[in-house]
């Protein structure tokens, strides 16, 4: 349930949830002097904007506030490594036309806007996305539908961004009606941040409509097990009922969510949402994020913590985004400890070693037993 024991904000959620530091600092005076500083030099990376519904989630006593961490800059953006990148993933170099990614084979990635109800801290597109760093980003639909009309072997279209449910549901529908009416396509995705920073989106109507274009899976991204309110899981459900595949995707932060207890509530409350947990990513290397990046060795542990330990629909793949545009790249705990020719040895979630016979690709490593060789013929 949203909390209400703070002002909501006094702005619309759509037409401007950005509000200034200053703002922030009136709703919120517990902010501390790296945050207040961070709000004050926000807008040069990535905008400052929350929806008063996600602002609500914030327990402003609580200075590591998961909700707090990932939406409420600090002046650590600031910091910036060598090896940090503002396009970490090489999204801009797999860019046939503007607004389209085709990195993989079959299927591309369709940014519709730049815009999001609130930006995350830790955004892989913060180059892009809020227009904050002038990249100005203008995505032209009728060159990128046409790329994937030309190109047969595109089977798969995720539309992304910025958030493509910000749109309405008109202008939602007329770009999924294009896309549709492309032979080859088989399946289209919508990425989307909507159902957790604005669950109120999700009405009826659009639940309708998006019906009309299966099969249409939604994934959505949610990071912390108190993103998942009542308001968040009736949305998640409407969608559910209109027949769409919902999948989630967490970035593993540092004091957000690297801990397997609370990814493990996670995940389990994900599952209540009608979501199965789809991908735990690594944080990409994006500039000014090392505060909130947790290490890989972590996220092993806690991937360690959940294979066996709970449902395995509740258990995502974990996986690194290759820096510079390699593509996700699984890492998971070993869990095959050697291999030869004959035999694979392997261990269970519980540290129990196994060994497994090793097929030779269909031949048997030992003659068949007489009684079930070869039928005699008679
Ligand atoms: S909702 Fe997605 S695209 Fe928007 S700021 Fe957050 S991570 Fe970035």
């Amino acid at each position: 349930m949203a909390r209400s024991r703070q002002p909501v904000l006094p702005l619309t959620p759509l037409k401007n949830s950005s509000p200034p530091g200053v703002v922030i600092r009136c709703l919120m005076p517990t902010l501390t002097p790296e945050e207040y500083s961070g709000t004050r030099l926000a807008n040069h990376k990535l905008a400052l904007a929350i929806t008063p519904y996600f602002f609500n989630l914030i327990d402003p006593a609580d200075e590591n506030c998961p909700i707090r961490r990932q939406v409420i800059p600090r002046v650590e953006e600031t910091h910036t490594a060598s090896w940090e990148m503002a396009d970490p993933c090489g999204e801009d170099s797999h860019s046939p036309v503007p607004g389209l990614v085709h990195r993989y084979p079959d299927r591309v990635l369709f940014l519709v806007t730049d815009r999001c109800a609130a930006y995350c801290r830790y955004c892989t597109r913060s180059r892009l996305v809020s227009n904050a760093s002038g990249y100005d980003f203008h995505p032209e639909f009728d060159r990128q539908i046409e790329y994937i009309r030309r190109h047969r072997g595109i089977r798969d279209v995720l539309l992304s961004g910025g958030d493509p449910l910000l749109f309405s549901d008109e202008k939602l529908a007329y770009l999924l009606r294009r896309l549709r009416e492309i032979p080859h396509l088989e399946f289209l995705r919508i990425g989307t941040r909507i159902p957790l920073f604005l669950p109120q989106r999700i009405t009826p109507e659009l639940c309708a409509m998006l019906k009309n274009y299966h099969p249409l899976f939604v994934s959505i991204h949610s990071n912390h097990p108190r993103e998942l309110t009542t308001e968040v899981r009736a949305a998640l459900g409407r969608l559910a009922d209109a027949g769409i595949p919902l999948g989630n995707q967490s970035v593993l932060l540092r004091d957000v969510n690297d801990n397997e207890i609370v990814m493990k509530a996670h995940v389990q409350k994900l599952l209540l949402c009608r979501v199965k947990p789809y991908y735990l990513y690594q944080c990409d290397l994006i500039s000014g994020s090392a505060h909130l990046r947790a290490s890989v060795r972590r996220g092993l542990e806690i991937m360690e913590k959940l294979r066996g330990h709970t449902t395995g629909y509740a258990v995502p793949a974990y996986v690194i985004d290759a820096p510079g545009g390699g593509g996700k790249v699984p890492v998971s705990p070993e869990y095959v400890l050697s291999r030869n020719a004959d035999r694979v040895v392997i261990r269970n979630y519980e540290g129990r070693i196994f060994e497994y016979p090793e097929a030779a690709d269909g031949t048997p490593l030992l003659p068949a037993p007489k009684e079930i060789g070869e039928p005699e013929l008679v």
